[in-house]
C-alpha cells in the first residue's frame, strides 16, 4: 500500500473528486478526515471508507471558517496522531459574465477556493512543521492555466490557488513539505452537471454543444477525466517519496491544457 499509516485531511470530501481521492487514499492504507460543509456528504463517504476496512473521521468544515478549520484540523490530528497530507479541494463554481457577476457571488466563490485552501494550509502546517514532513496537494483546474467566458471568478480563484501552491513549495522547503497542484479537466460531478443547462442558458446553446465544443472541445480525444484519473493523481502526488516534487502543477485534460 502506497499511503500506509499516513494520515490525510481532503476538504470537500463529501461529494465528487474529494470523495473519490478519500475513498483511494484509505484503499492505500491512509486514515482519512473527511472534511465537509454537508455533513451527511461526509459521513457517507466515512461510511464507505470503513464499510471497505478503512479509518476515518468525519469533520463538519466549513473552509472560510478559520476557527472551524483549525478546531477541525486539530481534532483529526489528535485522533490518529499526526497529519502528513492535506487535499484542499473544496469548490463550487457560479458563472456569470463579469457585467452580470453579482459581487458577493464572487467573493464566495474566491473566498472558498482561495481564501479556503490558505486556511486549511495555515492549520495543517503547524502540525507538518513540526514533524518535518508533509504533503500539501491543492485541487486547482486547467482553469488555473486557461481562461473561459462566465468564469472570471472560478478563473481567478484557480489562478490564485497555483500561486499559493508556489509560495507553500517556498516556505515549506525547510520543512520537508511539498506543496503542488492537479489541474483537472472536466470531470462529471455535481459541480459540472450543475453548470451544462447554465452555460447553455448564458451562451445561447443546446446542452449537447456545451459538452461537444465548450466542456470538451480542446481535449485530444474529445473525453471527460475521470474520478480515478484525478484520484490516482493525488495518491501520486501524496506518496511522493522526496523533495524533487514541489512547486509543481499537473494537468490531468485529455491534453486539454498543455503547460
Ligand atoms: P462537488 O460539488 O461534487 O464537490 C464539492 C464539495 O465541496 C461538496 O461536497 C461541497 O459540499 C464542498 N464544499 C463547498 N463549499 C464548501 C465549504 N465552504 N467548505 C467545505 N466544503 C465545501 O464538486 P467537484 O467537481 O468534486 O469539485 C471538487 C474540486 O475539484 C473543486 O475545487 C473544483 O473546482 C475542482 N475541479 C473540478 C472539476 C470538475 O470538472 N468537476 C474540474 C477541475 C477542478
Amino acid at each position: 500500500m502506497k499511503l500506509e499509516g499516513q494520515v490525510a485531511l481532503v476538504t470537500g470530501a463529501g461529494s465528487g473528486i474529494g470523495r473519490a481521492i478519500a475513498l483511494a487514499f484509505a484503499h492505500e492504507g491512509a486514515l482519512l478526515g473527511v472534511a465537509d460543509v454537508d455533513t451527511a456528504g461526509a459521513q457517507e463517504t466515512v461510511r464507505q471508507i470503513e464499510s471497505a476496512g478503512g479509518q476515518a473521521l468525519a469533520l463538519d468544515m466549513d473552509v472560510t471558517d478559520e476557527g472551524k478549520v483549525t478546531d477541525a484540523t486539530d481534532r483529526l490530528a489528535e485522533r490518529f496522531g499526526r497529519l502528513d497530507v492535506l487535499v484542499a479541494n473544496a469548490g463550487i463554481q457560479i458563472v456569470h459574465p463579469v457585467e452580470d457577476f453579482p459581487a458577493d457571488e464572487f467573493r464566495r466563490v474566491v473566498d472558498i477556493h482561495l481564501t479556503g485552501a490558505f486556511l486549511c494550509t495555515k492549520a495543517a502546517v503547524r502540525h507538518m512543521y513540526a514533524a518535518g514532513r508533509g504533503s500539501l496537494i491543492y485541487m486547482g483546474s486547467v482553469h488555473s492555466h486557461e481562461a473561459s467566458p462566465l468564469k472570471s471568478a472560478y478563473v481567478a480563484a484557480k489562478h490564485g490557488v497555483l500561486g499559493l501552491a508556489r509560495v507553500m513549495a517556498k516556505e515549506g522547503a525547510d520543512h520537508g513539505v511539498r506543496a503542488n497542484v492537479i489541474c483537472p479537466g472536466f470531470v462529471k460531478t455535481p459541480l459540472v452537471e450543475k453548470q451544462i443547462p447554465e452555460q447553455a442558458r448564458d451562451l445561447g446553446i443546446s446542452e449537447e454543444e456545451v459538452v461537444r465544443n465548450v466542456m470538451l472541445g480542446r481535449t485530444v480525444d474529445g473525453e471527460f477525466t475521470t474520478l480515478d484519473d484525478v484520484a490516482q493523481t493525488a495518491v501520486f502526488l501524496a506518496g511522493f517519496g522526496s523533495n524533487a516534487l514541489t512547486g509543481q502543477s499537473i494537468n490531468v485534460s485529455h491534453g486539454w491544457s498543455m503547460k
